[in-house]
């Protein structure tokens, strides 16, 4: 079969790989009707050294059941699945707590044995706990939106329940990327009053006041800071979602949040530490977030999906098959795509 793989900065292939199989009883074989590249994609895009095996790329796919293990129960042949950007059992002590990024069975696309999102099909260790059935056809007109929860709907979703947006609370989302794009979605979704999206590419702006952005911030660093404090009465939001996870714009995020407010962290911080660890000690600000448990919010997110309350899949500005891959890798890089979907 055909698969995405990366060997090294700037170097994405379509390569022939062994064929997806079943290997243990609890696995399902799902063949890709979408997938996507992730923003999260281009660190190693952006950073990798070269591989002569190379590594297997994708985290975000929906497919069609083909076939599962003697001991997989809540899937079957012929579904329509979308799988979260790690697989878990569903069952653990983790996963019962709804933190299914630390299943103590789960694991990661792409690693041993196991394939990855952007390629033909897919081997999924632990089906009953990682896949959902969605209950649409393989070529719905929602599957951008279905897609979504797979990562970067979920994402959003984490950062702002991280960041305690609520009712009433004035938000502030750092980042116009998708994951950003989505974290307005879910503040608004939450009842955020206000939403201030700090974000600078005019088409991501126009998405966002779509999407529900009440304020726009273009400007970077101090400046930025006092903008989001004059717009939000001189204190800062009580709520900010961090979906960058650059040095610069954790620091404006934890710059912006008002004493007593929240910062929700999903951009993989590229520093080794937090900064402004005395002025937020100060302020008493709560700092939260890590990998969403995108599984755990599929259930949730899902009906405001199907009943067309949210329209996440609006982040995909661009379509292709596999053999566009590459490009859309670039394209991605280099700002000209928002966020990519793969039809293979
Ligand atoms: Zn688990």
């Amino acid at each position: 079969m055909r698969a995405t793989v990366m060997f090294g900065a700037g170097d994405v292939r379509i390569e022939t790989v062994p064929d997806a199989h079943l290997i243990d009883p609890t696995d399902a074989l799902v063949v890709v009707t979408r997938a996507a590249i992730c923003g999260s994609d281009l660190w190693p895009y952006q950073t990798m050294e070269h591989s002569e095996t190379g590594r297997r790329m994708g985290h975000e796919f929906i497919g069609v059941v083909e076939a599962v293990g003697a001991e997989v129960r809540s899937v079957k042949a012929g579904d329509v699945v979308v799988a979260p950007f790690l697989y878990s059992d569903g069952t653990c002590v983790f996963c019962r707590e709804g933190l299914h990024t630390s299943c103590i069975h789960g694991g990661r696309w792409g690693g041993d044995d196991v394939d990855a999102g952007q390629g033909e099909a897919v081997r999924v260790p632990e089906a009953d706990g990682t896949l959902v059935v969605l209950p649409v056809g393989a070529d719905d007109a929602l599957m951008p939106s279905l897609l979504t929860l797979s990562d970067v709907m979920g994402t959003g979703h984490h950062a702002a329940l991280a960041a305690r947006v609520g009712p009433g609370r004035t938000a502030a989302v750092v980042g116009d990327g998708a994951v950003g794009l989505c974290g307005v979605i879910a503040a608004r979704r939450l009842g955020a009053e206000q939403i201030v999206l700090v974000g600078r590419h005019p088409d991501r702006i126009a998405l966002a006041r779509e999407f529900g952005a009440t304020d726009i911030v273009s400007e970077r660093g101090d400046e930025a800071v006092e903008r989001v404090r004059e717009l939000t009465g001189g204190f800062g939001a009580h709520s900010v979602l961090e979906c960058v996870g650059h040095g610069l714009s954790t620091v404006t995020a934890l710059d912006i949040v008002r004493p007593g407010g929240a910062v929700g962290r999903v951009g993989l911080p590229q520093e080794a530490s937090i900064p402004e660890s005395l002025p937020t000690f100060f302020r008493n600000v709560t700092i939260s977030g890590g990998p969403a448990p995108a599984r755990a919010y599929i259930e949730e997110l899902l009906p405001d999906v199907l009943e067309g309350r949210i329209e996440p899949g609006r982040v995909f500005d661009r379509v292709t098959d596999l053999d566009g891959v590459p490009d859309g890798y670039r394209a991605m890089n280099d700002r000209e795509a928002i966020k990519v979907m793969i039809e293979p």
